[in-house]
């Protein structure tokens, strides 16, 4: 990958960056997709990160279907296909991380500690591995996204992170591959998580501007949901991830939920531009 890349950065190519983990779907060819317009050669990577993953996590299990996302990626004419194996990445003897403090502890970072750390180790290393000049991550993880801004930003990385928008099912389910867990009863129960996202937008809308009140009468919707266990809901500015007060005009805002429906873990998120 080093010796590709370096023979593209002679040659003056501009190279984008669309890591994932794999079991593809509209979610990361809308990233792909973008890469492609804006980029001369577009890398995209498939890696299920072990140290991303805790101890009770699902990394055994998680969805791989290599050659069927190979077969995708052709069909998008991406360029190159990067699929380490995790003893490339992490051969014996491995002992160095990555960590991103503050804004890696709250929300995703209290459930699953030690996932950020995974994340921005593998994240650097691709970035040290294929060189890009944009990197294109989804805002379906945005914490993730903000995580890895704020690392490029500390780490001095000269590569410009896109932040694309959450790619849906037809009746509102954020896609992921994780959908793949769930039973079509769960998945149906599951359709509730955006339908409060919506409800908050629509109580924004209508000018409230506590977030408190926001977030409290989404719990009173999830808490008629006894199927859905919430991990967390929470409202934070779109730049630093810290939550807030007051909504105030003119700045951005992530309505952030997380829950458990049955054994699958789902995230999503409504962004909020106050005018
Ligand atoms: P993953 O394979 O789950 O690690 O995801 C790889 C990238 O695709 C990450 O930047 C995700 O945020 C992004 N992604 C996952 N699901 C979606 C979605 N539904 N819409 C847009 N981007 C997504």
């Amino acid at each position: 990958m080093h010796s590709v890349s370096h023979s593209l950065k002679r040659m003056g190519k501009k190279i984008g960056l669309v890591p994932t983990m794999g079991y593809l779907h509209e979610g990361h060819l809308s990233l792909i997709k973008k890469s492609l317009e804006l980029c001369d050669v577009t890398v995209a990577s498939i890696f299920v990160n072990p140290s991303q993953f805790g101890p009770s996590e699902d990394y055994e299990k998680y969805p791989r279907d290599i050659e069927r996302d190979n077969k995708l990626l052709k069909e998008q004419n991406v360029d190159y296909l990067f699929t380490p194996s995790a003893d490339e990445i992490y051969p014996s003897g491995y002992q160095t991380y990555v960590e991103v403090n503050e804004i890696s502890k709250k929300f995703e970072g209290e459930f699953r500690p030690n996932h950020f750390k995974g994340v921005t180790t593998i994240v650097s290393i691709l970035f040290n591995c294929i060189q890009p000049d944009y990197a294109f991550f989804g805002q379906k993880d945005a914490q993730q996204a903000a995580v890895i801004k704020q690392m490029v930003n500390d780490l001095k990385y000269d590569i410009d992170i896109r932040v694309c928008p959450i790619i849906r099912e037809y009746d509102g389910l954020a896609m992921s591959s994780r959908n793949v867990y769930l039973s079509p009863e769960e998945r149906t129960k599951a359709l509730f998580i955006h339908k409060a996202l919506l409800y908050a937008r629509k109580l924004i809308e209508g000018k409230e501007t506590s977030p408190q009140t926001v977030v409290d009468n989404m719990r009173v919707i999830f808490n008629e949901e006894k199927s859905i266990k919430l991990d967390y809901i929470g409202i934070v500015n779109a730049y630093g991830f810290r939550e807030v007060d007051l909504l105030e005009d003119g700045n951005e805002y992530y309505i952030l939920v997380a829950a458990r429906v049955g054994n699958t873990r789902l995230i999503d998120n409504e962004l909020m531009r106050l005018q």
